[in-house]
């Protein structure tokens, strides 16, 4: 390769963000590109859970949702995350699942625009997008659901009867970034609310909401939150007076233990909270925010660029006769901070490699795809991934037979 390991050390050795690799548990011999599918554990997170779990859970039982502040959870988790997607204090509430979060906003969205009865999706977005628009739109009555094929096909999509457009900012399959910005300004311009997913986003570099009306996203990924880390659900402040969720619980009631019979929603962003939080889930999180406050995004961004292009170069250059065909965008700034490749034997490839350490993950029917977390992969890893790939290509390693039988998670 025309980039040795060598060179590689000698970038990480440069990098400004080496130190946080320490700051992340991860098994020796592995070289983790799934970052982007459940981050690494962070060095803090289990004492910090262990702490919530013995000191909160077992010194103050339920005073705990007062002295250690469980009620505000949501709120207060929401205020830390929210610069890392450009929103301000008092905008997110983090909580339930991303795939509740888009019941929420979704539901919002149409009732904010109640005259309007088209839904637009992507075919690309993400299956619990697609399926969650589909239930509602089925339980609702009278929505029609426009799919397009990409953001080329929006401005057709766009009549006066559309109430809100839900994309995902980065395909969770080809790592394509769309310009949220731009596709917003359309969005709203035709009279629609913009709703984002921002799970291949958030962590991945500094995103920003800006106009959009709504946006969601999950903490596991990027964010190393940790598996079923809660969600993040961010409303535009314009809409903090109108908006309302068709998840009306108790928790997103305007006085929750004064136990009224019937729902009022609760001031600001709050509203969108719906039963009791998930109190240890949000030990790990707020673990890793602690980490997140302290990070340059400008600097994640730059390594991230520099990552992919440099797996995309090494790819190339090693895995020409193989079969391999790029399918994430060439321009970084077209690209999220994952590198995707289509091989006709993707699952046996993406099995082999595993198994030499090199950990990415198989995106049906036949994608490779590799995500690249800027705080613990170091550019060393990457020279790795590359390697161990040409080499289970070149000799064909993914034909044992044990790398075919398909595993539930893939
Ligand atoms: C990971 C992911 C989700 C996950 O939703 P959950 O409800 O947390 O399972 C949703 N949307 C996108 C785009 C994702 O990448």
């Amino acid at each position: 390769m025309t980039i040795s390991r060598a060179d590689c050390l000698a970038l990480d050795a440069d990098d400004p963000l080496r130190h946080f690799r320490d700051e992340f548990v991860l098994p020796d011999g592995t070289v983790y590109l799934v970052g982007n599918s459940l981050g690494a554990l962070s060095r803090t997170a289990a004492a910090a859970t262990a702490r919530v779990v013995a000191e909160e859970w077992g010194g103050q039982l339920v005073g705990g949702w007062n002295a250690s502040g469980w009620f505000d959870l949501p709120l207060t988790t929401g205020d830390r995350l929210a610069p890392l997607i450009g929103a301000g204090p008092g905008q997110v509430v983090v909580g339930d699942t991303t795939s509740i979060a888009i019941v929420k906003a979704v539901s919002a969205a149409l009732r904010l625009r109640p005259e309007r009865r088209v839904i637009v999706s992507d075919t690309a977005n993400f299956p619990t997008d697609r399926y969650v628009v589909q239930g509602l739109a089925g339980s609702l009555g009278g929505y029609e659901i426009r799919d397009i094929d990409g953001p080329d096909a929006l401005d057709a999509a766009l009549s006066d009867d559309v109430a809100c457009v839900l994309l995902s900012e980065v395909d969770y399959r080809t790592g394509a970034r769309l310009d949220t910005a731009e596709v917003t300004a359309r969005v709203r311009g035709a009279g629609a609310l913009m709703i984002w997913d921002l799970c291949h986003s958030a962590g991945a570099y500094q995103v920003d909401v800006a106009e959009a009306d709504f946006a969601v996203g999950c903490t596991y990924k990027y964010l190393n939150g940790g598996p079923g880390a809660p969600a993040f659900l961010y409303a535009n402040p314009r809409h903090h007076a109108d908006a309302e969720s068709i998840l009306t619980g108790w928790h997103g009631h305007a006085a929750p233990f004064a136990f009224e019979p019937a729902y009022r929603p609760a001031e600001g962003v709050r509203r969108f909270s719906v039963g009791t939080p998930h109190v240890l889930s949000f030990a790990p999180l707020n673990a890793s925010l602690d980490i997140w406050e302290r990070v340059d995004m400008a600097q994640i961004r730059a390594k991230s660029v520099a990552l992919t292009s440099l797996f995309i170069d090494l790819v190339e250059e090693s895995c020409a006769p193989y079969g391999l065909e790029l399918v994430s965008p060439r321009d970084p700034e077209r690209r999220g901070s994952q590198v995707s490749f289509r091989h006709p034997d993707g699952y046996p490839v993406m099995r082999a490699l595993i198994d030499r350490g090199v950990h990415g993950d198989f995106r049906a029917p036949d994608l490779l795809r590799f995500g690249f977390a800027p705080l613990y992969i170091g550019f060393a890893d990457v020279h790795d991934a590359a390697t161990a790939l040409a080499e289970v290509l070149g000799k064909e390693l993914w034909r044992d037979e044990r790398y075919r039988r398909r595993l539930a998670v893939t």
